[in-house]
């Protein structure tokens, strides 16, 4: 059960490095395919339409140069009010299952909707962060229950250790937080002669 527990944290344990790059204190960047971006925004839509606080995961991998490589977006099975969300025990289960346990996948951001602009971290969003124990860690809040530009209208917290939390200005958000096309298609079907 420890050993579940911290996989589903984040923490790698019984692996060598090569295996697997443990979570570093700071993730420098955090590559995201662009299509795994918009499959996270779409799947928080419903719970933006009602005005519901819907979160998501991120997870992937952590290069040599502590980059952090999105592959999967996850949308845990919740419970949502219009201030709040619960992701039970057991959905976490199912996470590991799914992408933690047969991949080695590491959580790399943790997503949730706001109501209105407050894009602070509450206390409660502190003790509910699946990263609470993990420097560099990050949060993501959507405000507006991400009806508002989603793509860009965003807010990052980094976890800097002993349950204090960072927010970023928007211009380290956009030299960290990468979208990276997912695919690029510069075919130009011309003959060659
Ligand atoms: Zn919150």
């Amino acid at each position: 059960m420890l050993s579940l527990l911290k996989k589903i944290f984040g923490i790698s344990i019984g692996q060598t490095q090569q295996e697997q790059r443990q979570h570093p204190l700071r993730l420098e960047r955090i590559i995201i395919p662009s299509a795994i971006w918009h499959q996270l925004i779409s799947m928080l839509e419903p719970y933006g339409q009602q005005r519901y606080e819907g979160a998501a995961l991120l997870y992937g991998f952590i290069s040599k140069s502590n980059e952090g490589i999105v592959t999967t977006a996850v949308c845990p099975k919740q419970y949502n009010t219009s201030r709040t969300y619960e992701i039970p025990f057991e959905s976490m289960s199912s996470v590991a299952e799914s992408v933690i346990i047969p991949y080695r996948a590491l959580l790399l951001a943790q997503v949730h909707l706001h109501p209105g602009d407050f894009t602070d971290l509450s206390p409660k969003d502190m003790k509910k962060a699946l990263n609470r124990s993990i420097p560099g860690g990050i949060q993501i809040i959507m405000p507006h229950y991400g009806n508002i530009q989603p793509e860009q209208n965003f807010v990052v917290h980094e976890n800097c250790g002993n349950g204090a939390w960072r927010k970023w200005a928007a211009s380290e958000r956009d030299s960290r937080i990468l979208i990276m096309p997912y695919a690029v298609d510069l075919r130009s079907f011309e003959r060659v002669v």
